[in-house]
């Protein structure tokens, strides 16, 4: 069978509010056929809001931009294509994603490989075909977790190379019933309002007791309850799962406990058990029969913590101990180049020549993160310190259009054709993040690409705001009504 996205993706937002909130009449007529839609229905309905809002004349298709310089005078950008001349504007917005800038380790040897490899962020757009094949997955997070289970069905014999062990509650997914598709059309309006005063952007209500103040038995009563519901939203179990150890340990517990009932192999189990971090410390994975992929014949796990890989050679990969494992099919699920990757893969250079990737040697510096200083006109769709990858991404990414757009309108309205983020305020809002961060327990997940940790030589910083997506949305709301408080707005002068 031809696998075709790549195996197993689905969002892990529900497909109720994993959509677009601007248009009643768009929220009441399209229906989702499951709880987490697979990849070609998500397409689907972005090919429908493209037709249906006429977007498509604004588009230029298979077009890759390959750099952004800005005019001398900070009032415009000029904008390299590989397909095509230059283009001039005066605004410059990027919408480059996250979570886009691939991140394939970087082992001597792949070019000598006899099989075929992929990394599942560039999966080909015609499918692969593993029927009978020995395939090799590199990697365990959200990726990985989705795709084994589909993959060993579909291989002859999978082998799991696992870094770091990892959580992951089961997801639960299935059709949605036409019952269900009338009540979440019917409460949009309430589910957009919990969502909108939320800290993630999800519309679940966080339960306000801490872990420890319930005892034992009422606790595992919760977590049964949201282990049996499925999805992100076991998160919302206790309000202090991310800010207390002890707390989050209570979790992570349940979750270890788990895996050690459906792993029949109790050292497989052992080997799957996460240690190093506690539960929802890195971003949580959900899944549809990881676990029990493990209890199959044709399905092994190798610790490459313990040994790691060393080099691919023609036969497949070989680990430092000088073990090989002889491979058709190497899949590395290996995750990105978080946050400042896709924009420093884009390398915009400001007015006075700087680069971005000069600018930012040592970390990432913004203001909200929709604007870096030194780079005028330019605005940055849930940039590195805005809540981006920590809040349900349609949520995050639609505030940054709508004040976005508010700003480009103030501009116009006043009459200024440039705003540049203030290196204070910049400075500041840094400030706050770090503070934000090490509120939580997220900053100390050491092997978290939250912090960059997954790409060898990044720096080490908390790149998501985790103040929460209310009070960012708040502050972003404020910095507008005082006038963008924090911005250096620019007016040209009358030509006399
Ligand atoms: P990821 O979370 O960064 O996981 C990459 C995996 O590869 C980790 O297990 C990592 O191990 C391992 N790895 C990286 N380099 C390695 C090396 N040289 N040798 C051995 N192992 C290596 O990447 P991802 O799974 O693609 O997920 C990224 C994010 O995308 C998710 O966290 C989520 O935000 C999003 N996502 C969402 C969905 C969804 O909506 N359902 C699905 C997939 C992804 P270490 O942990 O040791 O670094």
């Amino acid at each position: 069978m031809v696998l075709e996205p790549v195996p197993g993706a689905r969002c892990d937002s529900e497909s109720y509010y994993y959509c677009y909130s601007f248009d009643r009449e768009l929220e009441q007529e399209w229906t989702w056929t499951e709880r987490y839609p697979r990849q070609p229905e998500i397409k689907a309905y972005l090919d429908h809001v493209a037709d249906r809002f006429d977007l498509r004349r604004d588009i230029r298709f298979s077009t890759t931009v390959t750099g952004a310089r800005a005019d001398a005078d900070g009032r415009g950008w000029t904008v390299s294509v590989q397909e095509g001349t230059d283009l001039h504007c005066r605004f410059l917005v990027t919408a480059v994603g996250c979570l886009s800038a691939a991140n394939v380790p970087d082992l001597p040897g792949l070019e000598t490989f006899a099989g075929r490899w992929f990394h599942t962020g560039r999966w080909p757009h015609e499918g692969v075909d593993v029927t009978g094949r020995q395939v090799g997955v590199v990697g365990t997070g959200s990726t990985g977790i989705q795709a084994i289970p589909v993959l060993a069905r579909e291989a002859a014999h999978l082998t799991v190379l696992q870094r770091t062990p990892n959580y992951s509650v089961p997801a639960r997914n299935g059709p949605l019933s036409e019952a269900e598709s009338r009540s979440y059309k019917a409460d949009y309006a309430d589910i957009r309002a919990v969502q909108a005063a939320s800290a993630n952007g999800h519309p679940f209500v966080v339960n306000p007791q801490s872990a420890l103040e319930v005892d034992a038995a009422e606790r595992d009563g919760v977590y049964r309850a949201a282990w049996e519901r499925g999805g992100l939203r076991f998160r919302a179990s206790y309000r202090d799962l991310l800010a207390d150890e002890e707390a989050n340990e209570t979790a992570s517990e349940f979750v270890r406990d788990r895996i050690r009932e459906i792993v029949r192999d109790p050292e497989t189990a052992a080997r799957l058990l996460p240690h190093d971090h506690g539960f929802a410390t890195k971003r949580p994975p959900i899944d549809t029969g990881y676990f029990e992929t493990y209890n199959r014949d044709d399905v092994t796990l190798v610790d490459v913590r313990a040994d790691p890989v060393e080099a691919v050679v023609p036969e497949g990969l070989r680990l430092r101990s000088g073990a090989v494992h002889e491979l058709d099919d190497i899949v590395f699920a290996t995750g990105f180049d978080a946050l400042t990757g896709p924009l420093l893969r884009l390398d915009p250079t400001g007015p006075d020549g700087t680069s971005l990737r000069s600018a930012w040697w040592d970390g990432p510096r913004t203001y909200l993160g929709l604007a870096v200083s030194g780079f005028p006109n330019l605005f940055t769709i849930t940039g590195p310190f805005s809540p981006s990858v920590l809040t349900n991404m349609p949520s995050s990414i639609e505030q940054h259009v709508d004040w976005i757009a508010g700003c480009l309108a103030h501009l116009r309205a006043t009459g200024a054709d440039r705003i540049e983020a203030d290196p204070g305020a910049e400075q500041a809002w840094g400030e706050h993040n770090r503070e934000a961060a090490d509120a939580t327990l997220l900053p100390r997940a050491a092997t978290s690409w939250y912090l960059g940790a997954n790409v060898p030589g990044k720096p080490s910083v908390f790149m998501p705001y985790a103040g929460g997506f209310a009070r960012y949305a708040g502050t972003c709301a404020d910095v507008a009504r005082d006038g963008y408080r924090g911005f250096r707005l620019g007016h040209r002068r009358a030509v006399a």
